[in-house]
């Protein structure tokens, strides 16, 4: 089977982008949202994602203009998704709202269809009971901003058929993406299983007091080639979210405790979270 028509379930951050991305690349595409409010604000971030196309990908505007042109709206499921290959599902994190929809999907889909979930943090295992076709779901993982961090993980359960697994990375590749495919379920895929482990370690260096974070990451970027080390890379992902994760943790491990408060004193009460506010670790 060939993937032609594919349904954005969730037209938030990421959504928008990935439907974007997908219609840019050619395919016709659907959008799907619980109103008309959520879509009238889909319509407008989709329509100023022509800029960062233009400016990053040097796109023509026709180009980006045919690219809308190829997106649909809808707030009925079952229109939104009838007659579609693939569903892409990126709405909200949360774990029962992701079962109910696919309660509900997998009763209005056609049986050929895929279905793919965005999540970040979430198994697909956890949720492919719910679809009602175990074999023909899988995890498809996009980062920000797609156009340029163009990383596609696609992740199976042990009950997802191999030609789905198959023609889902054939479509990663198809939509502009490197495609990264992952063979058995793994909480944070390759990316996060890495960069998680290496930005806690240079947080521990600096917070023990063993060096700066500029050495830190001179020693990086210099012993590796790496054009950014790991306190540039916190910068970019913003310094939330990090705080965020070593606060979760601070009561069990004492030493995330201590990241999170030295990243509270030093950066978030001072507002410096990152490129996004032109000041973290670095001066943007
Ligand atoms: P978001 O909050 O920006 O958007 C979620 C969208 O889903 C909203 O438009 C909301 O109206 C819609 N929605 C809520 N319930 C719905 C339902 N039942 N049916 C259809 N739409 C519904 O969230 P986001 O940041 O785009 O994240 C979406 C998914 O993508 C999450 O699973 C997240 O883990 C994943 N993800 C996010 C990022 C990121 O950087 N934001 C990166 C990779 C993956």
């Amino acid at each position: 089977m060939n993937i032609k028509t594919v349904t954005v379930c969730g037209s938030g951050v990421l959504g928008s982008q990935i439907a974007f991305q997908t219609a840019f690349h050619g395919f016709d595409v659907r959008v799907y949202d619980l109103n008309d409010e959520l879509i009238g604000k889909a319509k407008a971030t989709l329509s100023g994602l022509q800029t960062p196309y233009q400016q990053d990908l040097h796109a023509t505007s026709a180009d980006t203009q045919a690219a809308l042109n190829r997106i649909r709206f809808f707030t009925d499921l079952t229109q939104a998704v009838r007659g579609s290959d693939l569903v892409i599902e990126a709405i909200p994190e949360v774990l029962d709202i992701k079962q109910r929809f696919y309660s509900e999907l997998g009763k209005v889909a056609d049986a050929h269809t895929i279905f793919a979930t965005n999540s970040s943090t979430l198994l697909p295992s956890a949720m492919m009971d719910f679809t009602g076709r175990p074999e023909r779901f899988l995890a498809l993982h996009f980062a920000n901003r797609i156009w340029r961090q163009n990383t596609a993980e696609i992740m199976r359960t042990a009950r997802t058929d191999d030609a789905v697994f198959e023609e889902v990375i054939q479509f990663a590749r198809d939509i502009g993406m490197a495609a990264l495919p992952i063979h058995k379920e793994q909480p944070g895929y390759i990316l996060n299983t890495l960069l998680v482990p290496l930005l806690g370690a240079a947080l521990e260096l600096v917070v023990g007091g063993v060096a700066d974070p500029h050495t830190v990451d001179k020693t990086w970027m210099v012993g590796t080639s790496a054009p950014i080390g790991p306190f540039g890379m916190l910068d970019v992902i913003g310094l939330t979210t990090p705080y965020n994760i070593n606060r979760n943790a601070a009561e069990a491990f004492p030493r995330r405790a201590a990241v999170a408060q030295y990243l509270k004193e030093n950066f978030i009460d001072q507002g410096k979270l990152g490129v996004a506010t032109s000041e973290g670790f670095y001066r943007y």
